[in-house]
């Protein structure tokens, strides 16, 4: 019972991430960073590491989780625009597909994409 309670106040947190991380972690499963359980021989010295090692690794680690989530929702929006522009394609009578397609693509390329939408929408 003990034993437990001592390995529950040893759960630390990834300086770098600050993702919760179990005593056994050798490198932290979100962002990698090795230096988990540095020992000190004081405070100064710690505070030199976090400083110059943990800082740094930190604004890295924070500006590519922003450009992670932007493109996560670049990604998004352009599936949803795509579903939606799939949507309304497939409302269109095959002669007005054509049509559509032509403006688009012009004449030349048309037989491929509209067969493309038409074997798609099974038309
Ligand atoms: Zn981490």
């Amino acid at each position: 019972m003990k034993k437990v309670d001592k390995e529950n106040n040893l759960k630390t947190k990834c300086p770098v991430c600050q993702c919760e991380l179990e005593n056994i972690d050798k490198e932290c499963p979100c962002c990698g960073f090795k230096e988990l359980h540095k020992e000190f021989n004081s405070s100064q010295e710690k505070k030199k590491w976090e400083e110059k090692v943990v800082f740094p690794l930190k604004v890295l680690w924070q500006s590519s989780q922003k450009i992670y989530e932007q493109v996560v929702r670049r990604y998004e929006k352009a599936k949803q625009d795509f579903l939606k522009a799939l949507n309304s394609i497939g409302k269109l009578t095959p002669q007005e597909r054509q049509r559509l397609l032509e403006e688009f693509y012009g004449a030349a390329k048309v037989k491929l994409v509209f067969d493309f939408f038409n074997n798609y929408f099974n038309k």
